[in-house]
């Protein structure tokens, strides 16, 4: 059984098409994924290269003599990482079209991890839609 998942960067010039086996996904913690993507850690799903079909094709930037990394150069949305040389690559989970379900299965570059970041549940919520001020940018803008 396999699913099929599309994706892409944010302003929509870069697609794909994702097909999986599974939902598992993981956390890269190292200071190259921090670095590459501005987070606490890299979410990827992680899968063979002809898993991953590029509907258009994304830019690439050596992030290390040893890796590359897919990304868009009109929006900036870091789409992921691969050895040039290997069977697998990843794919940044944010950039999949419907993120929801999939299972976190790992940790890796545990060296790097903020532990204080690892669980965040019992901090204060507040949704988007919530925010007055963020409402009216939105109401204003669609005008
Ligand atoms: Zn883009
Ligand atoms: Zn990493």
């Amino acid at each position: 059984m396999t699913e099929t998942f599309t994706g892409g960067c944010q302003c929509g010039r870069v697609r794909y098409v994702l097909t999986l086996e599974n939902r598992n996904a993981y956390l890269c913690h190292c200071r190259m994924c921090q670095r590459a993507t501005g987070g606490v850690a890299a979410a990827f799903v992680n899968m063979r290269k002809e898993q991953r079909r590029w509907l258009s094709e994304p830019d690439w930037y050596a992030s290390s003599p040893i890796a590359q990394r897919p990304f868009c150069s009109r929006c900036g949305t870091p789409l992921g990482f691969e050895y040039p040389d290997a069977e697998r690559c990843d794919v940044t989970l944010g950039s999949v079209d419907d993120p929801d379900d999939f299972i976190p299965t790992s940790h890796f570059g545990a060296e790097a991890i903020h532990e204080t970041w690892l669980d965040t549940r019992a901090l204060d919520r507040m949704r988007c839609d919530e925010y007055p001020s963020l409402v009216e940018r939105w109401k204003k803008a669609e005008k």
